[in-house]
């Protein structure tokens, strides 16, 4: 089972990814991205950091399955973690590349992650982000919501026990259906 988790940025994609694998048996997704590795990040467990040349190569030999741009920096899903051992594989993707993975693999779950807007604009600030900032992801997030069809199921994330407890759900009602 394929399960693509997306939604704004801000809403706490990666704290449930992690927090999903202390309940159940998972493999999840490294991406490739051409973005620069922030301190806590280890290469090769959360991306794969490589550099545009070498992204470019890998799209002229057909490598990912799909990348998009975003912001600056390029991001891609291999073909290669796709195939694994795994029951489940879950995927950690902006909206456009899941929505055209959706799209083109009827099999594949997708999971859009939200969160109210008032929650967002409180998150971004206790990340120490100005108005200015805030008000481009507001719009942002807005345009982000605008493919919410294209996913399987809406989880709003307000408190993190919860949101874990109804993802579970949604997974122990596909492996049983
Ligand atoms: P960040 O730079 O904060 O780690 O990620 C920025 C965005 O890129 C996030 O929304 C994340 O979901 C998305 N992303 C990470 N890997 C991939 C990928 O392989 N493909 C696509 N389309 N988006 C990705």
């Amino acid at each position: 089972m394929i399960i693509i988790f997306s939604g704004p940025s801000g809403v706490g994609k990666s704290t449930i990814i992690n927090e999903l694998l202390n309940h159940i048996s998972l493999y999840f997704s490294i991406s490739h991205t051409t973005r620069e590795k922030r301190n806590n990040e280890v290469d090769g467990k959360d991306y794969f950091f490589i550099s545009l040349h070498e992204f470019n190569k890998l799209i002229e030999e057909n490598y990912f399955v799909e990348y998009e741009k975003y912001g600056t920096d390029y991001y891609g899903t291999s073909k290669e973690q796709l195939i694994n051992n795994y029951k489940i594989t879950v995927l950690d993707l902006e909206v456009n590349g899941a929505s055209k993975l959706l799209s083109e693999n009827k099999d594949f779950v997708g999971i859009f992650i939200d969160i109210d807007d008032n929650e967002l604009i409180k998150r971004l600030k206790d990340r120490g982000h100005d108005n200015k900032f805030i008000e481009k992801r507001m719009e942002l997030a807005a345009a982000q919501r605008s493919k919410i069809n294209d996913f399987d199921y809406v989880v709003n994330n307000k408190d993190i026990n919860t949101t874990i407890s109804n993802i579970l759900n949604i997974i122990y009602n596909l492996e049983v259906s």
